[in-house]
């Protein structure tokens, strides 16, 4: 999708930030209809039915308002930062299965999220790119989007401190392509607690 725009047009377009694409990014394709933002307000409903999720996802949540006051989560309850979305439209393709942009504390808070298939298993996918992406944009205040880095940090500090066995450290800050290894750390500790069992 990027490789598709040319620099005039970038600079109309809003800056996400997701793993592949942390530049500009057309606002793509079809905003969401009423009944797919319902549908995906359930998946993250029903991944949050899980006590560890829960726990977790609010943890991580509070975790990053400990760390970084100025920024903190305008919420731990990720249905609430759902609900304070400006917005959601829908990726076509994929990866990214998601991109945030703006902050709750913005009142421009974003998220373009890429649909689930019609299984189980694609729906708690879908919901754990969702809490991604919600953290991204889940600041109250200071316009500031969280980042890759951050939040690895916070879900390590949490993982441990929740019990969760084996851990591995998160990648070095300002290490080489840290913000990817980053993002993909903090998946595979939501995985831990989030997946679909
Ligand atoms: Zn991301």
């Amino acid at each position: 999708m990027i490789a598709q725009l040319n620099l005039n047009t970038r600079q109309t377009y809003q800056p996400f930030y997701d793993e592949v694409a942390s530049g500009w990014c057309v606002p793509p394709n079809p905003a969401l209809t009423p009944e797919q933002i319902a549908g995906l307000r359930k998946d993250l409903q029903d991944m949050l039915a899980n006590p560890a999720c829960d726990k977790f996802t609010k943890g991580v949540l509070d975790q990053l308002g400990k760390t970084n006051p100025a920024s903190a989560p305008f919420s731990n309850d990720a249905l609430t930062l759902f609900d304070k979305q400006n917005g959601f439209n829908q990726l076509t393709s994929a990866p990214p299965f998601g991109q945030a942009y703006g902050t709750i504390g913005g009142n421009n808070a974003h998220i373009n999220i890429f649909l689930p298939l019609n299984n189980a298993t694609s729906h708690n996918a879908a919901a754990r790119s969702m809490f991604h992406e919600l953290v991204h944009n889940s600041p109250g205040s200071g316009g500031r989007v969280i980042g890759h880095p951050e939040m690895a940090q916070a879900a390590y500090a949490v993982a441990i401190s929740q019990g969760y066995k084996n851990v591995p450290m998160p990648p070095v800050p300002g290490s080489k392509d840290n913000d990817f290894a980053s993002s993909l750390y903090f998946e595979a500790r939501e995985f831990d607690a989030c997946r679909r069992r």
